[in-house]
């Protein structure tokens, strides 16, 4: 499964990577960064709990 942000959706909250900062670290400019790719089995939980806070509905989890 492969995480990703989109862009537009996005309005820069900080949920993902304050929740899960495994998965996404803030970069210089306010959007997160996926910091896995496949999403390792183990985190397969906390990547989905990150698309259902997300508030902008930014996050997307695909194969
Ligand atoms: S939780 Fe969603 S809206 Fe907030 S920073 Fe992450 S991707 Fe952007």
């Amino acid at each position: 499964m492969k995480l990703s942000v989109d862009r537009k959706a996005c309005i820069k909250s900080g949920q993902c990577t304050y929740l899960h900062p495994d998965l996404f670290r803030e970069e210089a400019d306010g959007y997160p960064a996926v910091l896995v790719d496949p999403v390792p089995a183990t985190s397969l939980k906390d990547a989905e709990d990150s698309v259902e806070v997300c508030p902008g509905q930014a996050i997307y989890l695909k194969e």
